[in-house]
């Protein structure tokens, strides 16, 4: 076991804008680490004066970043790809103090994962055309040209890969932009902005506000703001959808699920139930692509149940600095509150528990309920919490309907050893995304994002440059000009 050290996780300054580390003016942020509740960092809120000079700055910068050649654009994003990597371990312990996520995690996923979406959205850069369309003489061609000033708004499981996810391709694109993280976890982002200032970044294309949900709210309704990307939960984002709408501003919405996993009894039982762990207690549990509602074929449920609980049995709990944790503290105690909230509720309608439970202080061991039933709570809501609902079923007909009877569209999973039902599952599951013998993985060559109350738009792949951008259609006469009078 080695425990590492805790970094200095005092940022220079609360905010980013033009190109500098600026102090906020508003209320206090304390920033606390998750696992000991000790404050480990001390921010000021943007006031409304400074969330208006951010946008200020982006929109004055914003010119002459899209009037660059595109690979130019790239090469800065390459660039500061490649510094996120060399600087791997302070960012993956910085993530760790941020979010209590295991630091085994950390190292892996949140950093590395935004890293690659700024190499990736670099390479694209230049790969990004129009069309002619082709008139008989006169034709048309088109520009994808930037929106101008987005603005990014993240939640707090993910901090570091959600602002990259959004800043990659709205940057690539020509557009600038001002990110509010969650008051949750305010510190990677501030990183990100060094370094791509450090890449060569014009001052203005970059910045950070932070603040609670009002200066969230600030910055989606100013008036310099084109487009607004939202990672949060489904009321947020429906607040963030209508205010948007007044200035009729571009919208993606990266937003809460409740997401399917169906295995069936041909499926490798081991297989199943790795992916039924990583699809509900990676990250403690706090993913919005979570597959909280596992779906067993009923030949096989005491043997599925019988080989998680084992598994469940050796899972390392504790420390997030503990090289050896697998399972973390939960971010906040409001959001453990909640979760213990909902694992009581799942008792009291009837659900069997079969491991976990209500834990203690920022703890929340991975829970399991068995004999959950379509109406429970925990089988309808989304807890954000390392909770799972195990439901049994007969047929592919009956677990199609009532997998898709949620609101929620953001993902779904099915496990088989029949590609051809495989195939039919992916298509008939109302979900962005569908995973066939997998759970999670969320490359960024592919889109990401949900359906029906889950969002709207597509993070990653070429798919997101269609939501940094808009088409202008430019109609060139080769002839003259024929007045009826
Ligand atoms: P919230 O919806 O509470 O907050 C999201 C962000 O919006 C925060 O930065 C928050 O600020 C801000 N905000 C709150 N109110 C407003 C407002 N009126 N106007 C503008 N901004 C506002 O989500 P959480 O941070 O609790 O994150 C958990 C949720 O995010 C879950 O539902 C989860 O499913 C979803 N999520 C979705 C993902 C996806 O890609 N689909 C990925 C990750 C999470 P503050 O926190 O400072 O109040």
């Amino acid at each position: 076991m080695t425990v590492l050290a805790a970094p200095d996780a005092q940022p220079k300054a609360s905010l980013y804008i033009n190109g500098v580390a600026v102090e906020g003016q508003g209320a206090e942020l304390a920033v606390h680490y998750p696992y000991t509740g000790e404050v480990i960092a001390s921010l000021r809120e943007a006031s409304t004066a400074q969330v208006a000079e951010a946008t200020a700055a982006a929109a004055a910068a914003q010119p002459a970043w899209a009037a660059l050649r595109p690979i130019e654009r790239g090469r800065v994003l390459i660039r500061a790809a490649q510094i996120i990597r060399e600087r791997a371990e302070e960012l993956a312990l910085l993530e760790t103090m941020d979010t209590g996520k295991p630091i085994q995690e950390t190292r892996v996923a949140d950093w590395p994962s935004g890293a690659d979406a700024l190499e990736y959205f670099g390479g694209l850069a230049a790969t990004v055309t129009g069309q002619m369309i082709p008139l008989g003489g006169d034709f048309v061609y088109t520009i994808r040209e930037a929106l101008g000033v987005c603005a990014g708004i993240g939640a707090w499981n993910y901090p570091s890969q959600i602002a990259c996810w959004k800043a990659a391709p709205a940057l690539v694109m020509g557009n600038a932009m001002v990110f509010k993280p969650s008051e949750e976890t305010p510190l990677g982002v501030l990183k990100l902005a060094e370094i791509l200032t450090e890449a060569g970044l014009p001052a203005g294309i970059f910045n950070v506000v932070q603040g609670r949900g009002a200066v969230g709210a600030a910055l989606v309704t100013d008036p310099l703001v084109a487009k607004v990307s939202l990672t949060g939960s489904v009321a947020t984002g429906q607040k963030v959808y209508a205010a948007a709408a007044e200035g009729m501003r571009h919208v993606t919405m990266e937003l809460g699920g409740k997401s399917p996993l169906v295995i069936f009894d041909d499926a490798s039982l081991e297989d199943a139930v790795g992916a039924a762990i990583l699809a509900n207690f990676y990250s403690s549990g706090q993913i919005c692509s979570n597959g909280t509602r596992v779906f067993v074929q009923e030949g096989i449920l005491p043997a599925f149940l019988e080989r998680l609980s084992q598994r469940l049995e050796s899972v390392k709990i504790g420390d997030p600095l503990d090289e050896d944790t697998q399972h973390g503290p939960i971010v906040s105690p409001v959001q453990a509150g909640k979760i213990r909230a909902a694992i009581a509720k799942g008792e009291a309608e009837g659900a069997r528990l079969v491991c976990g439970g209500q834990g203690e202080g920022a703890f929340v061991p991975p829970t399991v309920f068995a004999d959950a039933g379509d109406e429970m709570f925990i089988v309808r809501e989304e807890i954000f919490g390392p909770v799972m609902s195990v439901l049994s079923f007969a047929d592919e007909a009956e677990v199609v309907a009532r997998a898709n009877a949620s609101p929620y569209g953001l993902a779904a999973g099915v496990f088989t050893r029949d590609l051809a039902r495989g195939h039919r599952m992916a298509a008939a599951l109302q979900a962005g995304t569908t995973w066939i013998n997998a759970y999670n993985l969320t490359p960024v060559e592919a889109p990401f994002g949900g359906v029906k109350l889950s969002g709207f738009g597509r993070e990653n792949s070429a798919a997101a440059i269609e939501h940094y951008s808009q088409l202008k259609s430019v109609y060139v006469a080769t002839g003259g000009v024929d007045a009826p009078y």
